[in-house]
């Protein structure tokens, strides 16, 4: 379980200057390590990764590989997820605190609980979950195939979707099934950025597109609003943070709001530097993700640490889940 994140120090003291960079890049040399970078890190360190995206292709990057050391930065389960999707390989994350409040809001005994409440249930779990609940699932899915991934259960068989409460709600919408039932999860990041905010912002910029991602609390309050008129419903796009990047190249808008973690602006201004981002919510920034400092990330090139570890049957065990989730739909995205 992750500490609160009030308690947790950052490692710190470090300019992120060109000697930095030079220096984490002969490191990882040294260790034969890819660098890989979550949409939502420091712009400092998405800009010395190898790789920086959305945590399900960071870890397809990972398992394709030659590199034989991993350093994912980003939070513990997706660091879990490569080492379970790559094996073989060392994966270090630079600090081992940086877990998440989605991923922790449903443990693998909880699920269990659940599980036994409703015998024959399908379990469907975003990928924002630990390796545990993952091998407690039947199939994964990501922002982008989650409705796909539900609409492949038969009909007839009740679901458990978990961990995500505002996912959980735009699939139960767009696939109209009864037989869902949604566990009461979230982010406390995506669920700060709310309805009133996003239609305030909306209306003082009639004209900007609206980047909505789904976990967010303002996603449903979204599609509500456009049905009202209080935001126009050619404008609303609830998109993943892989499937951001598409649509900001594909935009003809001059601005857009973003509605997710403040990180994905420095990912959206690189990949379409004449259009003006702006967040819906300026205080959405994950603390867990900015754990990952120059000063850890120098730290975990130098020592070979946090070393993440899953035990090999539940690994074997969440592999399967994955592996499913990347057999349907398109399963592009995720966090
Ligand atoms: S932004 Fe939310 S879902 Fe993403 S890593 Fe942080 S706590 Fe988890």
């Amino acid at each position: 379980m992750t500490a609160d994140v009030d308690e947790l120090v950052p490692y710190g003291g470090v300019r992120a200057d060109a000697a930095w960079a030079d220096e984490v890049r002969r490191l990882a040399a040294d260790r034969d390590a890819v660098l890989l970078a979550h949409n939502y890190q420091l712009p400092e360190i998405q800009e010395v990764a190898d790789h920086t995206g959305d945590s399900l292709a960071l870890s397809r990057i990972a398992a394709a590989s030659d590199a034989s050391t991993i350093v994912f930065c980003g939070v513990h389960f997706m660091a879990e997820t490569a080492k379970i999707l790559a094996p073989e390989k060392t994966v270090l994350i630079p600090d081992a605190r940086a877990g998440c409040s989605l991923a922790d809001s449903i443990t693998a005994e909880q699920l269990r609980g659940w599980k036994a409440q409703h015998p024959g249930a399908v379990v469907v779990s975003y990928v924002n979950t630990t390796a545990e609940v993952k091998a407690e699932t039947d199939i994964c899915c990501t922002s982008s195939n989650a409705v796909d991934v539900v609409a492949s259960v038969p009909a007839d068989r009740e679901v458990l979707f978990c961990p995500d409460q505002f996912l959980g709600a735009h699939v139960k919408r767009e696939t109209g099934r009864e037989n869902l039932h949604i566990w009461a999860g979230e982010c406390h990041v995506h669920a700060g950025i709310n309805g009133p905010e996003l239609a305030e912002r909306a209306a003082a910029d009639p004209d900007a597109d609206l980047f909505i991602h789904p976990e967010c609390g303002c996603a449903t309050s979204a599609l509500y609003l456009a049905g009202e008129g209080a935001v126009p419903e050619d404008k609303v796009k609830i998109l993943s943070t892989g499937d951001m990047l598409t649509a900001a190249r594909d935009t003809r808008a001059e601005s857009v709001l973003v509605a997710t973690e403040v990180g994905m602006l420095h990912q959206l201004r690189k990949a379409a530097p004449e259009i003006d981002f702006r967040a819906v919510n300026d205080r959405a920034s994950c603390r867990y993700m900015k754990m990952i400092t120059p000063a850890a990330l120098l730290r975990s090139l130098t020592d070979g640490v946090d070393e993440v570890d899953v035990d090999p049957d539940t690994a074997a065990r969440a592999r399967d889940s994955v592996r499913r989730m990347v057999e349907i739909g398109n399963p592009g995205g995720g966090e």
